[in-house]
């Protein structure tokens, strides 16, 4: 029987697997996906926000606050980019500027620290790119960025290094209070765990239900964004918000910390849970938006689209709580999750001690994963040391993005291993540059096909169906 079974492999069930591998319990994570961080984590805006949004008094306020301070330490020791760019709120006129005081207000009410409101001026001192038109700004110099997969890659990782297991395509289908826990039907396997944590995403309402707890509902929020190319990725420093409305906090524009410049996300209330696609109305207001905020995004330079899916909540805030022994969920973690998620750890792992879980320290915990070094940021020298060291850090595959075929190897041959083309991508950058793949991904495959013993006509791009090739054409290859 494990100690804990966590629903879910997004950054809040990661960032949870990592904070109880410091214990002496057999964990399991549980995902219904092919791969970590395929939910909202994948597809969001990967800011830390400073915590001036939620209001006082609050979960998220609390939670927000405290994991945008635990952030960069966090990202030091799974050897993750962190960027502390800090960001602005922008205003245009009288009553933006009413409504970024009461963030400012706010703010300083959350514990933010040197939040400071700026004129035309020193805003357009900061930011020359920002639109003319704006009047005033809220400056949050704690704002950061990060990429929230591989924070997750990274989390998991380290939870693994430490003994938890990873059971992937593992859907929670259904659970049965037994003696002493819980049968809980994975991928339609049995498996048994003393305590449950929920951190199911959107469907943690379902996952709550088969505990006979109804007392939430969680629906979809779509947000739609544009990414653009590096060429343009220097446009702003900061990251760039409007004055939040209550669907959101408005249209961003922020560079990322792999240097590309993103723009969105739209805010529409959806019923499928599972609906990802972009729209053309969407994507046309993600330019519109974008383009009132910052002049010159030139989205010409745009390299590909996507969608993500806020998890609200019927309760409007974070719900964080155990309503029967044993079972704790993590429902409804919409933006701010992703700077929330540290803090939401060790908010969980209160509430877990609390409901009887004992937490005895290994004696071997690590929480450090070392940096999967990227080639491209190397100097000649250390670039020469790789080479020297192992021949395959000298083939270039990705030439977009300057991936070499050590780097690709690296990440197939470490936890949480990917299984597919987008897994590749996602942890290493290849197919991710202009061309999205088109140049690399046939030589992708022969790495994966090689590595994980399968068939090159087997290799997929996301798991499941998403087959990239049918047959051979030509002779052996
Ligand atoms: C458009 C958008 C913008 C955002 N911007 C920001 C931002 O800038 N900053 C910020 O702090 N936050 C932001 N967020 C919020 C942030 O992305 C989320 O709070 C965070 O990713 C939630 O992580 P999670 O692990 O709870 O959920 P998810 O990442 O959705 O993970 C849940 C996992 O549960 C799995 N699962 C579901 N059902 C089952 C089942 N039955 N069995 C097994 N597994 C199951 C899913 O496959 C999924 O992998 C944004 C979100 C969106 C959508």
């Amino acid at each position: 029987m494990f100690d804990v079974a966590i629903i879910g492999a997004g950054v809040v069930g990661g960032m949870i697997a990592r904070t109880l591998a410091r214990y002496q319990l057999k964990i399991v994570i549980l995902e219904k996906g092919h791969d970590v961080a395929t939910g909202a984590t994948a597809a969001n805006s990967a800011i830390v926000h400073a915590g001036f949004d939620a209001k006082e008094g609050t979960l998220k306020a609390k939670l927000n606050v405290r994991g945008s301070e635990m952030m960069a330490e966090v990202c030091r020791e799974l050897g993750v980019k962190y960027k502390n760019n800090g960001s602005l709120v922008i205003g245009f006129g009288e009553e933006d500027k009413a409504h970024l005081e009461t963030l400012y207000r706010r703010g300083i009410a959350n514990g933010v620290r040197n939040l400071e409101l700026l004129n035309a001026e020193e805003l357009h001192a900061l930011e020359p790119n920002v639109s003319a038109d704006a009047t005033c700004a809220l400056h949050a110099p704690t704002g950061a960025i990060v990429c929230p997969y591989e924070l997750t890659f990274a989390a998991v990782g380290n939870a693994m290094d430490n003994g938890a297991e990873l059971l992937l395509e593992s859907e929670v289908t259904a659970i049965q209070p037994i003696e002493g826990g819980y049968k809980i039907t994975a991928g339609g396997k049995p498996i048994e765990a003393k305590y449950i944590v929920n951190a199911a995403g959107v469907y943690s309402d379902a996952i709550a239900n088969m505990v006979g707890d109804a007392s939430f509902t969680v629906h979809p929020r779509r947000g739609e964004y544009i990414l653009l190319d590096k060429e343009i990725g220097a446009l702003v420093s900061h990251t760039i918000f409007r004055t939040p409305t209550k669907m959101g906090k408005g249209i961003l524009v922020s560079p990322t910390v792999d240097g590309n410049l993103l723009t969105g996300p739209t805010s529409e209330d959806m019923e499928d849970k599972d609906d990802k696609s972009t729209t053309p109305e969407g994507l046309a207001r993600v330019m519109k938006g974008a383009g009132e905020s910052v002049t010159g995004i030139r989205f010409g330079a745009s390299i590909t689209s996507f969608c993500g899916l806020r998890a609200v909540g019927s309760t409007g805030d974070f719900i964080i709580n155990n309503p029967r022994h044993g079972f704790v969920n993590v429902a409804g973690i919409e933006s701010p999750g992703l700077s929330s998620a540290p803090a939401i750890a060790e908010y969980v792992l209160d509430l877990l001690r609390k409901d009887g879980l004992n937490t005895a320290e290994k004696a071997n915990y690590n929480p450090i994963r070392p940096a999967l070094h990227a080639f491209r940021e190397m100097s000649m020298e250390e670039k020469n040391a790789v080479i020297a060291k192992d021949p395959a850090y000298g083939r270039v595959i990705c030439r977009c993005e300057t991936v070499t075929e050590g780097e690709i190897l690296t990440a197939i041959r470490t936890e949480p291993k990917p299984h597919d083309l987008d897994g590749v991508k996602r942890r290493t950058r290849a197919q991710m540059g202009r061309c999205q793949g088109g140049f690399c991904s046939p030589y992708i495959v022969e790495l994966l096909a090689r590595e994980l013993g399968i068939p090159y006509e087997k290799v997929t791009k996301s798991g499941g169906n998403s087959l990239v090739n049918l047959e051979k054409t030509k002779g052996a290859r």
